[in-house]
């Protein structure tokens, strides 16, 4: 099947070094294999986002020889896609209806001897599990969220990353049963970035190791939706000061687009890739292709 990767930023503020890594290794990867390299916009969180970050990113992106093959896809405007996925959800009887509040599961968990922990993640206890009929219509006026029944699948999703190797993680232990769309009517990020990677026919994702946590429960619901799962490559990330990886509020510059090679030199240290001392970025990226092809074994 013919490659397709995607670097898929949230518009919650401009690119910086960390970010730079998986766009770098994104594309350098879909060049690697002779494929096609897309961005998407990823402003399903609306409150997060920025008015018009979308379009900033893009432009820092060219900065730097980035840009994308297909027109950018923007999450905001693929609401039908996320409902419909979500029926398909709910009609095979994998969806239901949960109407707790944060403090709710909190109680239910402490409840259950499990209070909070430190950067845990928060396993949903089953509270609303079996209260719903599973046929209710979706209605984003109803003040109530929906959660994947992770159940079905009680053992381990096991699955390969080309740089971490085998991973494995038994999703309703880890995380419980997930939201899928909000109470406000809002698809979530693992919703949202499972049906357009689908839709856009991603066959290879190349994003930062913080989100290897997120790929058991993309590919239960791949399956459960029945979309084809990708490869998968978490990058190295770029810590901030604090040891927590980079964002703005530990240290993050903004990126000198007037500078494009330092930059791209930093991230491609962080992705064990030769210095440059190329003046364009386009040589630099043109080397570091093949630079990558030996990496990762890739075929055109
Ligand atoms: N939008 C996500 C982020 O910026 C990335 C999602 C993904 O690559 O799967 O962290």
């Amino acid at each position: 099947m013919a490659y397709r990767g995607r670097f898929a930023p949230s518009p919650t503020g401009p690119l910086h070094a960390g970010s730079l890594v998986a766009a770098l290794a994104s594309w350098l990867d879909a060049r690697a294999h002779g494929g096609t390299w897309l961005v998407r916009i990823e402003d399903v969180d609306v409150p997060r986002c920025i008015a018009d970050m979308g379009d900033h990113i893009l432009s820092q992106l060219s900065a730097f020889g980035l840009t994308s093959d297909e027109k950018p896809l923007v999450q905001s405007q693929r609401g039908p896609a996320y409902q419909q996925a979500l029926k398909s959800l709910i009609t095979q009887g994998f969806a239901y209806r949960c109407h707790c509040s944060r403090k709710d599961i909190l109680i239910a968990l402490e409840a259950l001897g499990q209070g909070p922990a430190r950067h845990a993640e928060r396993v949903y206890p089953g509270t609303c599990r079996d209260l719903m009929p599973e046929t209710e219509p979706v209605s984003v006026q109803a003040a109530a969220a929906w959660r994947l029944r992770c159940y079905i699948d009680p053992t381990a999703i096991r699955w390969h990353d080309r740089r971490l190797a085998a991973q494995q993680q038994n999703v309703e232990t880890a995380v419980g049963d997930f939201v899928l769309l909000r109470a406000d009517g809002r698809a979530t990020y693992q919703l949202a970035v499972v049906v357009d990677d689908a839709d856009q026919g991603i066959t290879h994702i190349v994003r930062g190791e913080d989100l290897a946590d997120n790929t058991a429960r993309q590919i239960l619901l791949q399956r459960r939706l029945r979309f084809a799962t990708p490869r998968y490559l978490h990058t190295p990330l770029v810590m901030g000061v604090d040891g927590e990886k980079l964002s703005k509020q530990n240290g993050a510059q903004a990126l000198d687009t007037a500078n494009p090679i330092a930059a791209l030199n930093q991230a491609a240290a962080v992705l064990a890739l030769s210095p440059s001392q190329a003046v364009h970025p386009g040589v630099a990226l043109m080397a570091w292709v093949q630079e990558w092809r030996h990496l990762y074994n890739c075929n055109p």
